[in-house]
């Protein structure tokens, strides 16, 4: 029963309409209203607060405020015809039938995912290397089914990329509601958009409440894991406070990341600087960049979620741009989440899973296609229809914000197309470009001094700090760890400097029981987001080792045939791609141009291909 009838009044009236009619009929069966509101439903991105008739609107909240007054938590039962039907209007579009099990699955709305006990040897233990969300996600569902495991994490602290990145302004880029676990969804974020601190305090949330501290080893560094042919056991050598350590486990699960280790420029002087470098990716709590001249070098992600948020802050800030990008915009990117409609994710139920529902579509696919080159070179346009759809409209984009300024839409104006590299999400770059004391420089870096950075057209700026937002060593997977499998075959050698490969990004053929999450491929440069993604890998894993104690077998690896396939498949669809662009470098491709970071799947493919290991295409033994 709510004691304070002003805050449920309250949160009726802030919270998303189409959510409320979501969550009525949920609780009531009713879905009159949400069939009367329907046409007047768009996409998440296109819905203005009043588009839906004030009368329907009305007439729900007033039936959703006595049910919730009296307390009612109760759900009527809904076909699966109705939860089709509510999926796409809560959508604002037309869902396939194929992707209804995943936004139901992936939301919470009705979950497919729910983690059994299963019966594992006393003694089968998996080693997690890593305490960023992928490596909890693998914990949390381990711990779910009964899996003894231990988790080494290098850091002092868990959380992974959001402990490591704390320059000012860092921050998700995909909706908050959204970029959460789907078992732990969180009805307290404060922005839409959060900042790095809240995710940081949300992951060490989550670790505590799925009771995964114990499990976890702060500041020790897995160096070298080894198969033991003989044993069919994996050791594994750390390095830790209390020096080097030997530990034996029954499967290495390895969930280092693929932006844990930050790219450092090779740029002539550098060590020769005199001043504080940071980057972003290892930022240093006490960098000091107040009232200094201050170099950013880069203009990715990172960069454009800091540069904005210092700006006003420094004398002078100088932003060294290699390449020009595209960006994308989101509705409410700094907008916080009212008290009212924390509540209602808090207290309504079913609302927190439908809105990310309406998320999970509107931020999964729908831009897939643009990815794709035209196969049709005659049609009269550059890529493909959807390509130079997203083109114009980023284009319109740009020339609204630097309307004026000529000088810096030339300069800012991308060359290739569309989503051939990450788009950062706009946090201000444009007004920032704006201001007095900023000054943007597109002549390439080529030396650095004690105080200074020299460009290609012979100037030397002077700056006083440098903050390189230079990204980091994506395709260089693994390279810390020495990985030895059966027969004491080196990944390395397989992979070679940066050319990783793995079957759905997990396996690869000669490691037994060893399995990588955000591994090759397993980026995402379309939709959706790294958790999904990381449930879909811990998912699978789980039902592989699920399988093997149910054969009685002691390990299992995937068939080389399995993997060819797939890589072939793989390196089809890339192919395909405006990653593949030639003659245009990205934090996607490797060394050599291939692209071995980013999915070229469709969020619904990768979750269907990861619902279960099919034991066919392992090797058990
Ligand atoms: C600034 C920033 C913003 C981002 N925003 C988004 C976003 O909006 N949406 C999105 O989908 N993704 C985003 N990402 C991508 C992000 O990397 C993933 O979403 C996700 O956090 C990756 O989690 P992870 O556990 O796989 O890897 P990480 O978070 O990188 O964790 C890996 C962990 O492994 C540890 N480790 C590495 N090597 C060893 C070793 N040898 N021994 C022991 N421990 C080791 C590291 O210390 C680290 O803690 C962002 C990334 C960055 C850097």
């Amino acid at each position: 029963v709510v004691k304070d009838p002003d805050i449920l009044q309250t949160a009726l009236a802030e919270a998303d309409p189409v959510i409320l009619l979501m969550a009525y009929a949920q609780l009531t069966g009713d879905l009159a209203p949400l069939e009367e509101a329907r046409p007047f439903i768009r996409l998440a991105k296109e819905q203005q607060p009043d588009d839906i008739p004030r009368a329907i609107m009305q007439g729900v909240r007033e039936r959703l405020s006595t049910l919730l007054a009296d307390g009612s938590r109760g759900e009527a039962s809904l076909s699966d015809q109705q939860y089709a039907k509510m999926a796409a209007t809560c959508a604002g579009d037309d869902i396939p039938a194929n992707y209804l099990p995943m936004l139901l699955d992936i939301s919470g709305v009705k979950t497919q995912t729910p983690v059994k006990a299963i019966r594992a040897p006393r003694a089968f233990r998996v080693l997690i290397i890593g305490a960023g969300l992928s490596g909890i996600a693998m914990a949390v569902f381990l711990k779910g089914a009964g899996v003894d495991f231990l988790i080494v994490e290098r850091g002092k602290e868990v959380g992974g990329v959001w402990a490591a990145n704390s320059y000012p302004g860092c921050g998700v880029d995909t909706a908050s509601h959204f970029y959460s676990y789907s078992f732990d969804q969180n009805p307290d974020w404060s922005r839409h958009f959060a900042l790095q601190p809240e995710i940081k305090r949300y992951i060490a949330a989550c670790v505590e409440r799925f009771g995964i501290a114990e499990h976890v080893r702060l500041a020790t560094t897995v160096t070298g894991v080894r198969f033991d042919d003989g044993a069919k056991t994996w050791s594994a050598t750390l390095a830790g406070p209390n020096g080097a350590e030997t530990i034996t486990a029954s499967a290495v699960v390895s969930a280092v990341g693929q932006l844990s280790e930050p790219f450092y420029p090779s740029i002539p002087g550098l060590a020769s600087f005199e001043g504080d470098v940071a980057h972003t990716g290892a930022w240093p709590n006490d960098f000091d960049y107040a009232n200094k001249r201050v170099a950013l070098i880069g203009t990715g992600a990172s960069s454009v979620q800091v540069g904005p948020t210092i700006a006003p802050a420094v004398q002078r800030l100088l932003v060294f741009q290699r390449s020009a990008q595209w960006f994308n915009s989101r509705t409410g990117y700094h907008k916080p989440v009212t008290e009212g409609q924390r509540w209602a994710f808090r207290n309504i139920p079913g609302y927190s899973a439908w809105f990310r529902l309406r998320l999970a579509w509107q931020f999964g696919d729908l831009i897939w296609p643009a990815l794709f080159v035209d196969a049709n070179p005659d049609d009269g346009v550059a890529v493909s229809r959807a390509n130079d759809a997203l083109r114009r409209q980023w284009i319109a984009y740009m020339q609204d914000r630097l309307a004026g300024r000529p000088d810096l839409l030339e300069k800012t104006m991308p060359t290739y197309p569309p989503l051939t590299k990450r788009p950062p999400v706009d946090n201000g770059w444009f007004e920032m470009l704006r201001r007095d004391n900023v000054e943007l420089i597109t002549d390439r870096i080529t030396a650095c001094g004690p105080h200074s950075i020299t460009t290609g057209d012979g100037v030397s700026h002077d700056v006083d700090v440098i903050i390189l937002a230079t990204g980091f060593q994506a395709s260089r997977m693994l390279q810390s760890i020495q990985v030895k499998g059966r027969d004491g075959q080196d990944l390395r050698d397989l992979w070679s400097e940066d050319d990783p490969r793995a079957y759905l990004g997990i396996a690869v053929p000669g490691f037994p029981n060893f399995f990588v999450m955000y591994g090759p491929n397993t980026n995402l440069g379309h939709g959706g987001n790294i958790i999904f993604h990381a449930e879909c890998q811990a998912n699978y894993i789980l039902s592989g080792l699920s399988r093997l104690f149910a054969s009685g077998r002691q390990v299992f690896e995937v068939k080389p045939q399995v993997f060819d396939k797939f890589n072939d498949e793989l390196d089809a669809r890339l192919g395909q791609t405006v990653w593949s662009t030639p003659g245009v470098s990205s934090s996607f491709k490797n060394s050599k141009g291939k692209v071995r970071s980013v999915s070229p799947w469709r969020i619904e493919e990768y979750w269907r291909m990861t619902r279960a290991l099919d034991p066919e295409e392992y090797i058990w033994a």
